[in-house]
């Protein structure tokens, strides 16, 4: 299959932690009247970098889509890693500012039939989960209507160190008020004193969610390797399939 390459366009960007220095940026694609994805898919981002010898070298690196699709735009979350090349490239990207990328890629998808099902989040792999509830529950924000969840009760376990890096916290609180089937769950690693959620590692709490609702069939999983891991061996320990858990690994 022919891959092409599309640009894309920053229209807008702000920044979600002061800490993480974590950005949502929003992108168009002039070339196209709509950008057609799947929730949850990624792009891949290409840039040719000069080397100190002068020559070029092709890097690419996976962003997932934070939206659901919409028009020829699209919504990223991307953290700025120390000493990394492209995030930093991408978060000084100056709004009118162009990148080239290829995609949709990717297979971290919202499965056939759909189920009650646990989505389990850390860091910046909240935006495939946003892309996801977007899509599920639009509202008018997102420019699609139409509840989409078919009634299945979905849990949405986002685990940070702080409070201040619980991204989109305001849009899911939101969303979880206006469906009763659906429920945020922000869990922190490190809480200040004052904070009464959840506390601790996604894991067990999936764990928690998975034993208490039998009708939840499928975990959505996405974020380093380290917790995806974790959180696959749980499962597996209750007894579930690999074909349950659908994951998205960014390291
Ligand atoms: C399918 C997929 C989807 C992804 N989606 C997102 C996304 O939505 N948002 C996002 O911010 N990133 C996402 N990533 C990670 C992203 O592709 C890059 O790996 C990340 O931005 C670092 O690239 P870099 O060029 O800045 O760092 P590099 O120059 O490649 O690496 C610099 C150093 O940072 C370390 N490093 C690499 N990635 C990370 C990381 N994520 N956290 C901490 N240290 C790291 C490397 O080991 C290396 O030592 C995704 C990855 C995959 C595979």
């Amino acid at each position: 299959m022919e891959r092409r390459l599309y640009t894309a366009r920053l229209t807008q960007k702000h920044l979600l932690s002061e800490r993480t220095q974590c950005s949502h940026l929003t992108l168009e694609v002039p070339a196209l009247e709509r950008f057609n994805f799947l929730p949850g898919q990624f792009v891949s981002v290409v840039e040719g970098r000069t080397l100190p010898d002068g020559r070029v070298k092709q890097e690419t690196r996976a962003y997932s889509l934070a939206s659901a699709p919409q028009d020829n735009r699209f919504d990223l979350c991307l953290n700025r890693v120390e000493d990394g090349y492209f995030s930093n490239r991408l978060s000084d990207l100056a709004i009118g500012e162009t990148v080239q990328f290829y995609g949709p890629n990717g297979d971290f998808t919202l499965r056939e039939p759909p189920t009650d099902a646990v989505l389990i989040a850390t860091g910046t792999g909240i935006a495939p989960m946003r892309g996801f509830v977007e899509w599920l529950f639009p509202d008018d924000t997102s420019g699609n209507t139409g509840d989409r969840s078919q009634g299945r009760k979905l849990w949405l376990v986002y685990g940070t160190r702080h409070a201040t890096e619980l991204y989109y916290q305001h849009y899911f609180e939101r969303i979880a008020a206006a469906h009763p089937n659906f429920r945020y769950l922000p869990t922190l690693s490190r809480p200040q004193d004052d904070w009464e959620g959840l506390r601790g590692y996604v894991q067990s709490h999936a764990e928690k969610i998975v034993r208490e609702n039998p009708t939840v069939r499928t975990a959505y999983i996405c974020g380093l390797n380290e917790m995806v891991s974790a959180t696959r061996t749980t499962l597996k320990a209750l007894g579930w399939d690999r074909k349950q858990i659908v994951f998205e690994r960014y390291d």
